[in-house]
């Protein structure tokens, strides 16, 4: 894993549904077995908690305030301390891998996160942090657009947000020419009618 597979654990943690230790389980990839194993029931309020935390980095990260978003990954990287060791999947192909100081899943999947997500911000920006435009989502994700422009959390969410727009385009339209006097408009077809 590099780092930017680290800072992905993060957004895959404020993206969860978080009801029950089956939710959490489903969160492992299948490289983290062990935690799926041994994740006990208690660590669900330290999941929980971690989630808020890495929402507020998110959405001070999003709306431009870039010292809160640091304080606040600060203070995640102190609670979850990580422990470096170089590893390799292949011979020579070294690279950093992060794992705590303690033994839990919570510990371990944290102090990842955490990381991850630090190094991320120090490369690109907390400017690059972002919160899904569309309020019934509220998914974060990190913005690799070449210019720092993108708004939603998926493609899904874009679609969905412009067809409302336009739809509520057309509707405004439609209520506009309904709302001027009789004498200044006569339109010679009958106005169609959004839906
Ligand atoms: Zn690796
Ligand atoms: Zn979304």
């Amino acid at each position: 894993m590099d780092f930017d597979a680290y800072a992905k654990t993060a957004v895959d943690l404020v993206n969860v549904r978080l009801d029950t230790l089956d939710d959490l389980r489903a969160l492992f990839a299948d490289d983290r077995e062990w935690m799926r194993e041994s994740v006990a029931d208690k660590e669900m309020a330290v999941f929980r908690r971690a989630q808020r935390k890495l929402r507020d980095v998110f959405e001070a990260g999003a709306a431009g305030r870039d010292g809160d978003a640091v304080a606040e990954l600060n203070v995640l990287l102190e609670t979850f301390p990580v422990q470096p060791r170089i590893s390799g999947h292949d011979a020579g192909d070294w690279h950093m891998h992060v794992t705590s100081r303690g033994a839990s899943a919570s510990a371990e999947y944290l102090a990842g996160a955490a990381w991850g997500l630090g190094v991320w911000l120090c490369e690109f920006g907390s400017a690059r942090f972002g919160v899904c435009a569309d309020e019934r989502c509220g998914n974060v994700y990190l913005d690799t657009s070449s210019n720092n422009c993108r708004r939603f959390c998926s493609e899904r969410c874009a679609t969905r947000s412009h067809v409302a727009a336009h739809r509520a385009r057309k509707k405004a339209a439609v209520d506009e020419v309904a709302a001027l006097p009789s004498t200044a408009v006569a339109p010679k077809a009958p106005v169609p009618v959004g839906r």
